[in-house]
C-alpha cells in the first residue's frame, strides 16, 4: 500500500494516456530545429504543454523553462538567478537541493543566511530583515511536515527591497493554488512526479525580465536558458499533470483533509503517546508527520514492509542523520528518530487509510518497538 506521496506520486492514468503516443516509434522527431513535419509536431506538443504549466501558476508560456526535475530547477534558480555579489537568504527547512546551492553560493563569496522556523515549521515574515536586494528562497510547503509558508508576504517584503523571490513549490501545486503574477514571485520550481506526472521532468518559472545565467551550454534550446533536447513525452506528461491538477486541486485537497483527519483520529485512539508535527490546520492536506516517543522509526518500519511510508524525509534518501527540518523546529535527535511521515494522495482510499491505521497501531503497541515493552 503506497502512502509516501510526499516522496513521489503515482502517474495518473490519464497522464499516461496522453504520453503514450509520444513514446511510440511513430512519434520520432527532434522538437528543435527539425526541417520536417515530425519535428514540428513534437515542437507543437511541447509548446502546448508549456502553456499548461504556465496556466497552472498564472504565468506566460515564455516564462516556463523545462528542466529534468525540481533539483535542477532549484539549482538554476539559485546558482543561475542570484546576481553577482547579492546576499542569499533561505529558510532553514528548505529541501537539500536548495540548501546545497545556498552553501555553494556562500562558498563563492555571497553572504548567506538561513531563516529560523517556529515549532510548527513556520517562517515568520518579520525574520526577513533585508537591508537591500537579496535572492530570497522559501518553499511554498515543506516536504517533511507539510507546513505551508506565508510566501505572499515574504515575496512582498523581498520585492520592497528590490530583491528576487524564489519559491520551491514542488509540494504545493497538487492541492493548492499559486498565482505567480498576483503574488509577485520571480522564480518558482515544480516537479512532475509530485503532481501525478512523470519522473525526470520539472520546470522553472522565470519572470520575464529576470536575468538567468544558464548552468548548461550549447544547443541553444529554450532560449539558451536550459539547452538540451527536450523529452517530448515527459513534457506532454507534465503539461497534462498540470492541467489535471488545476481541475482537481480543490476537490483533492478537501478529500485528502478528511482522509488525513480520519487517519490521525484512528492512530491517536490506538497510540495515546502519539504527537503530531504537521500543522492541524493549514498544512498540506495529504501530509501527516508524527512522533511516537521512544520508538525507533527505521526499525519499526521494517515490520511494515507492506506499507510504503517514510521515516524523516525520503527526499534525502541515504541520509540517516536526524532530519534538519525537525531539528530546526526544536525537536531533539531522539524525537526526530522516533518520527514517521505518511503521505496520502489522489488515489488513496478510506479502506487503505483504515488498514494502515490498524497496522501501525498493531506494530507500535504490540511489538518490541513499543516504548512500553522496552
Ligand atoms: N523540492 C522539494 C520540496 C521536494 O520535496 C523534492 C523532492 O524530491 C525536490 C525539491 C526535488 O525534486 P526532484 O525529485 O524533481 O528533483
Amino acid at each position: 500500500m503506497y502512502l509516501d506521496h510526499m516522496a513521489s506520486t503515482p502517474l495518473d492514468p490519464a497522464v499516461l494516456d496522453e504520453m503514450l503516443p509520444w513514446l511510440s516509434a511513430g512519434a520520432v522527431g527532434n522538437p528543435h530545429a527539425s526541417g520536417h513535419r515530425a519535428g514540428w509536431r513534437a515542437a507543437e506538443a511541447i509548446e502546448r504543454a508549456r502553456a499548461e504549466v504556465a496556466t497552472l501558476i498564472n504565468a506566460r508560456p515564455g516564462e516556463i523553462v523545462f528542466t529534468s526535475g525540481a533539483t535542477e530547477a532549484n539549482a538554476l534558480a539559485l546558482l543561475g538567478g542570484t546576481p553577482d555579489g547579492w546576499p542569499v537568504v533561505a529558510s532553514a527547512i528548505e529541501h537539500p537541493s536548495v540548501l546545497a546551492c545556498v552553501a555553494e553560493l556562500e562558498r563563492r563569496g555571497h553572504p548567506a543566511s538561513r531563516l529560523p522556523v517556529d515549532d510548527a515549521g513556520g517562517v515568520d515574515p518579520d525574520s526577513l530583515a533585508l537591508t537591500g536586494p537579496a535572492l530570497v528562497s522559501v518553499m511554498a510547503a515543506n516536504n517533511e511536515v507539510g507546513t505551508v509558508q506565508p510566501i505572499a508576504e515574504l515575496a512582498r517584503r523581498c520585492r520592497q527591497r528590490g530583491g528576487l523571490f524564489h519559491t520551491d513549490a514542488v509540494q504545493r501545486l497538487a492541492t493548492g493554488e499559486i498565482d505567480v503574477t498576483a503574488l509577485g514571485i520571480d522564480l518558482l520550481s515544480l516537479s512532475g512526479h509530485k503532481l501525478h506526472g512523470p519522473m525526470g521532468i520539472g520546470a522553472l518559472f522565470v519572470r520575464q525580465g529576470v536575468a538567468l545565467r544558464p548552468l548548461l551550454f550549447g544547443g541553444g534550446q529554450q532560449g539558451g536558458k536550459r539547452p538540451g533536447t527536450l523529452p517530448t513525452a515527459l513534457c506532454v506528461g507534465l503539461g497534462a499533470a498540470c492541467r489535471i491538477a488545476r481541475e482537481r486541486r480543490q476537490t483533492d485537497a478537501a478529500r485528502l483533509t478528511l482522509l488525513r483527519e480520519r487517519l490521525v483520529a484512528a492512530l491517536a485512539a490506538g497510540i495515546p503517546t502519539l504527537r503530531r508535527n504537521s500543522p492541524a490546520e493549514g498544512g498540506l492536506p495529504g501530509c501527516l508527520h508524527l512522533t511516537i516517543p521512544g520508538m525507533d522509526a527505521a526499525d519499526s518500519l521494517l515490520d511494515l514492509p507492506d506499507l510504503a511510508l517514510s521515516t524523516g524525509s525520503a527526499c534525502a534518501s541515504g541520509d540517516t542523520g536526524p532530519s534538519h527540518v525537525l531539528l530546526a523546529m526544536g525537536r531533539t535527535p531522539a524525537e526526530a528518530h522516533a518520527s514517521i511521515r505518511i503521505g496520502l494522495g489522489r488515489f488513496t482510499t478510506e479502506a487503505e487509510v483504515d488498514h494502515a491505521a490498524a497496522r501501525l497501531v498493531e506494530v507500535f503497541t504490540a511489538s518490541d518497538h513499543s516504548p512500553a515493552r522496552r
